[in-house]
């Protein structure tokens, strides 16, 4: 059969697709598109983007990608992909692309902080990093260098970064953009459960009967698995359920048996309600003999403020009598006084009635904590006893169009749908609960309601964090790429941790920082104090992601600092920085990612990098090389007065010399060159590229200005396989390097070669079985280790210090309902609500450059009620201002798109960099997590 390549084209995608549903192919599509394939390398891989983690094949032909196609093998996915999926591979060839390090420089060809980019080489530009990172060592020590990490680091990149900032430059200030996405899930587990990670698995969608999807648009923001949850809603439409629970309405409404709108920031009072419905009206329901085996209450302070720049701060200082504060205006300070003081609201008064507050009393804030305490059943009781139908349905009712009645009529529903016996529940949630000022305390409440019902942890059942990042769990948490975490939930704080890792990474003891709090927003806010010196975007544009943006980009552009980005592309955090590394993209590198249900995926090299880009572990690698122990392990002291021991003498004693590198200890020691040999006879490496282990046919010049030979051992197994070996016997066992190249990635822990379903439920984790055993338990074992002895108290305070233990337990929380701190008044009169759209990637800067996806969704529009817009006299496509107390932009109105909030809160989303919205956001966070809240603000909005 003759076949041009537009039939071809045709035949290989009917033949994929077909497949991916089970269609038999006709035979002769089947050889038309085995013909046309003919030459092409598939490999499996791993989509670029959301945390859904699909599998990807990607096809090869002399030393380019030709096609890419979802994985039918991939049990994700099944073969299907989402818009974004089918373009992932193209995402590596936009115009743009940045091939060469850039440096702004002035005529004379020096580093000039006002001066242009210019191209400058590979060795110029690790000099460069090499003088700041010296200066700010000494003028600011640890504290004062700086990286804003990724949860789209790979597994390998994540961990080489942290070990060279962490046991190398003994600085905590690593933190990843997950932090925006993820941080209040993580205290959500960490409280709870006493380890990380969702217990379920993505099996639960096609088990369950009923799927409530909380603060989640997940046909946009997780498509594939919106489809299996619109696949198992056809199946069954009388039995199974959908509720969408949210602010405004959006796509994945429309499979809804129906939908809540609430107010921004009452989804705390909805879940309050739910248990309340359960603990007063319904208590036949709660299952006590798991409660009482498995579970303690447990309550924490609520004066923790809301996580923005507190009193005495630099940049907040002189206070001026107009009420501006340092750098910040007097209207900005409206908002930043509360986190020091705030009135209590008529809204929040019966709430925080039981913790003893009432409406008008002055509430003072201390600094967030994770401190909490166990509290009995009875005061748990108390704590729910405001949150009955009436006062929740006024206070959460988020549609002012839609009736009372209505609304208290769907919240019946809802509690009626958890609390039916054998119907099984999964609630689902991602930004809209994590992204909250609360988000802590958002995602313990949907625990407490499973828990009571005896609803988690069981297949089909259970409350389930979804993840925005396609590694924002592999790398993010699991490499604990945190400021306060170090991998498989060690913590930097404690010094049993720090032991383990200063262990298995051959340092001295006493090496590692004991100190982790540049989270994110303390790193830009450090960058504005002038403490931080050196700071390095890897993976991320922290530039366009971070609230409050402008403070930031005029702190890196005016400070006395040197920024670095390394990106695919020319964003706005590359714009704003004094260098700018060309970074290989995905299918560029070895690599490796964990998705939402704790799958790890690895994938190949496919082709060699564009231009002279290198991965971002080549460049963190090449960096090591410049610095010694006698740079490094010297003595320190921190801020807070905390001294870093000299660990010079103890180096020596390990074997090391004052000018051993770190490269040599960190990267190319003797374990990894023994163990980890190049063998390009073997599988996986056979037929492979590897860049950064062999060099490549492009010879780029590398950092000591000599053409990069490659590191001669195979780096990304090394690390791998160290990495994995924090976790191994402790609950988070990964398998093997070699392994994962022959599967479709497995969920954690993989135990014997078996991958694990659902956690703490002994018939389906090893390690519920071996704890439920030696406790005496039968069904489950919550063996968590984090946070597992608590002194108790009531909804008060702490009354008895002494802690318990309460081993293989989980917690039930009570939390009061609170305010946002800005929300809509008489001047800034709109509830604003940030986020992304199904077509593009987060900060648009790979998307933006793919043309079909540009084509689809070209700019970031003001989705608006029509009646707002009416009332301002705008019509659809108007351009308008939306101005916050912080900032302002540009952008058009939709009035008829695919979003549609109630009157009083607009939608604009955040890829667009021309429609800079987080000039406009507030960077309060939830003071526990330290998660930007990014959902809530108010603003105004008129012609522009
Ligand atoms: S963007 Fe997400 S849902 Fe779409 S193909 Fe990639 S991983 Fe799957």
């Amino acid at each position: 059969m003759g076949m041009n390549r537009r039939d071809f084209l045709k035949s290989s995608a009917a033949a994929a697709a077909a497949s991916a549903v089970g269609i038999t192919v006709p035979s002769e599509v089947q050889a038309a598109a085995a013909k046309g394939e003919e030459g092409w390398r598939w490999d499996k891989a791993v989509c670029r983007f959301c945390g859904t983690g699909c599998g990807i094949m990607v096809a090869t032909k002399g030393g380019k990608i030709v096609a890419v196609k979802g994985d039918p093998a991939a049990p994700v996915n099944r073969g299907l992909n989402c818009i974004k999926g089918y373009f992932t591979a193209k995402i590596m060839y936009g115009a743009d692309r940045l091939k060469v390090p850039l440096l702004r420089m002035n005529d004379k060809g020096e580093f000039d902080k006002k001066g242009k980019f210019r191209p400058v080489s590979w060795k110029r530009a690790f000099d460069e990093m090499e003088k700041h990172i010296r200066r700010a060592l000494k003028e600011s020590g640890p504290e004062g260098v700086a990286v804003f990490g990724s949860g789209q680091y790979t597994i390998m990149e994540g961990y080489a970064a942290q070990k060279m900032m962490k046991a190398g430059f003994r600085s905590n200030a690593i933190d990843p953009n997950a932090r925006h996405c993820m941080a209040s899930a993580v205290v959500g587990f960490y409280q709870t459960f006493g380890i990380d990670e969702p217990s379920g698995c993505y099996d639960d969608i096609e088990l369950t009967d009923t799927i409530i999807s909380w603060g989640s648009n997940m046909a946009e923001m997780h498509p594939i698995l919106w489809s299996r949850v619109s696949d198992r809603k056809l199946s069954d439409p009388e039995r199974v359920k959908v509720v969408n629970i949210q602010t405004y309405t959006h796509r994945s409404c429309d499979l809804s048996d129906f939908n809540i709108i609430f107010r921004p920031q009452t989804d705390v009072a909805l879940w309050n309600y739910v248990a309340r419905e359960i603990v007063y009206n319904h208590p036949e329901a709660i299952d006590w003999d798991f409660v009482k085996q498995h579970i303690v209450f447990a309550v924490g302070p609520v004066n923790i403020g809301y996580g923005m720049r507190r009193k005495g701060e630099k940049s907040l200082t002189p206070v001026r009598p107009d009420g501006s504060a340092g750098k910040y205006s007097a209207k900005e300070m409206e908002i930043v006084r509360k986190e020091m003081a705030k009135k209590v609201s008529e809204f929040e008064g019966p709430a925080l009635e039981p913790y003893g507050y009432k409406a008008g009393d002055e509430m003072k804030n201390t600094p967030g904590t994770l401190k909490h305490w166990m509290i009995s059943f009875e005061e748990y009781k108390k704590s729910l006893e405001p949150f009955t139908l009436d006062y929740v349905a006024k206070l959460a009712k988020g549609d002012p169009d839609e009736d009372l009645e209505s609304f208290k009529k769907k919240l019946k529903m809802l509690a009626d749908l958890y609390i039916e016996k054998d119907r099984k529940v999964v609630s689902f949630w991602t930004m809209g609960m994590n992204q909250h000022t609360r988000g802590s305390w958002d995602n313990t409440l949907s625990y407490n309601v499973h828990f009571l019902l005896n609803k988690q942890a069981k297949p089909g059942n259970g409350a389930y964090s979804l993840t925005g990042q396609p590694s924002a769990c592999g790398t993010a948490r699991e490499v604990g790429t945190f400021a306060h975490r170090l991998p498989a939930d060690l913590m930097v704080k404690n010094p049993k941790h720090r032991k383990i890792a200063e262990k298995i990474w051959h340092i001295p003891e006493g090496t590692l920082n004991p100190v982790g709090n540049q989270h994110i927003m303390k790193i830009h806010r450090d960058i504005e104090d002038g403490v931080v010196k050196f700071a390095w975007a890897n993976v991320c544009n922290p530039y366009q992601d971070s609230a409050n943006a402008r403070h930031w980009i005029k702190a890196a552009r005016e400070m006395d600092n040197f920024i670095v980005t390394s990106d695919g592309y020319p964003g706005i955090s590359a714009m704003v920085s004094d260098l700018v590394l060309p970074s290989a993209m995905i299918y560029e590198k070895w690599g490796a990612y964990g998705n939402a249900e704790r799958r790890t995926q690895h994938w190949r090299q496919q082709v060699l990098p564009v231009g002279h880009a290198m991965s971002d572990t080549w460049q963190w690698v090449e960096l090591s090389k410049r610095f010694t122990v006698n740079d490094l392990w010297g003595p320190y002291t921190l801020r807070n007065g905390k001294k870093l021991p000299d660990v010079r003498k103890a180096a020596e004693k390990m074997g090391y010399k004052p000018d051993t590198t770190m490269y040599e200890i960190l990267y190319a020691n003797e374990r990894a060159k023994k163990q980890y040999p190049i063998d390009l006879n073997k599988f996986p490496q056979k037929g492979f590229d590897n860049s950064e282990c062999l060099g490549d046919k492009r010879n780029v010049v590398g950092s000591d200005g000599k053409v990069f030979k490659g590191y001669g051992f195979m780096l990304h197994q090394y690390l791998w396989e160290e990495y994995a070996s924090f976790g191994r016997g402790h609950g988070h066992d990964l398998a093997d390097f070699v392994t994962y190249h022959k599967v479709r990635g497995l969920k954690w822990p993989v135990v014997n070669g078996k991958e694990t379903f659902w956690r703490f439920n002994v018939k389906y984790d090893p390690y519920a079985a071996k704890h439920a055993k030696e406790a005496g338990l039968k069904d489950f074992a919550f063996y968590g280790p984090l946070a597992k002895k608590l002194p108790s108290g009531d909804l008060r305070g702490v009354k008895d210090k002494k802690k318990k233990s309460l081993a293989n337990k989980a917690k039930i929380f009570a939390r009061p309902y609170m305010d946002p701190p800005e929300m809509p008044d008489k001047e800034y009169d709109t509830w604003l609500c940030t986020g992304r759209v199904l077509e593009h990637w987060h900060s648009g800067t790979m998307t933006m450059r793919v043309p079909e996806l540009f084509r689809a969704v070209p700019e970031a529009l003001c989705y608006m009620n029509p009646k707002d817009a009416k009332k301002r006299g705008l019509k659809n496509g108007d351009l308008v201002w939306v101005e916050s107390r912080r900032g302002k932009v540009k952008v058009r109105v939709e009035t008829r798109g695919r979003n549609r909030p109630p009157r009083g809160l607009v939608f604009v989303p955040w890829f667009d960099e021309r429609v800079l919205i987080n000039k406009v956001t507030l960077d309060a966070t939830c003071p526990m997590s330290k998660q930007t809240d990014y959902k809530k603000c108010a603003v105004k909005i008129y012609k522009a």
